[in-house]
């Protein structure tokens, strides 16, 4: 997990609206990150499904994530998402291929 942790820390945080110029992360102890409150979850949709697709992964991510958000309402809908402003959302596609690239290097 450890490996996964850096590599996000790496290829998202450095390119997250929420960090600063070196990275790190600006939210305040109020605020949660989805990649890091969702972490274990996320790396099973990645992991567990083998479609390349990056449309797929939304909809997986949707179903097995979003769905026991609490952010997100019972008709499916989540204003954070629509706002831009759930990482985990915004940054789905580079974290599935980070994670992948690492798994690939193992
Ligand atoms: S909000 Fe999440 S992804 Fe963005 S910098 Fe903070 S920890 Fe990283
Ligand atoms: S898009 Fe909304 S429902 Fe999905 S993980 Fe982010 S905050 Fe939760």
């Amino acid at each position: 997990m450890n490996k996964y942790i850096q590599a996000i820390r790496e290829n998202i945080c450095s390119i997250c609206v929420d960090s600063d110029e070196n990275g790190v992360c600006t939210l305040s102890n109020k605020e949660i990150c989805a990649v890091e409150h969702h972490f274990p979850k996320m790396i099973d949709v990645i992991n567990n499904n083998e479609t390349e697709s990056t449309d797929e992964l939304i909809v997986l991510l949707r179903e097995q994530v979003c769905a026991e958000c609490n952010s997100q309402n019972t008709e499916g809908n989540c204003n954070l998402r629509d706002d831009a402003n759930c990482s985990l959302d915004r940054y789905f596609p580079i974290i599935a291929e980070t994670i992948r690239k690492v798994d690939s290097e193992a």
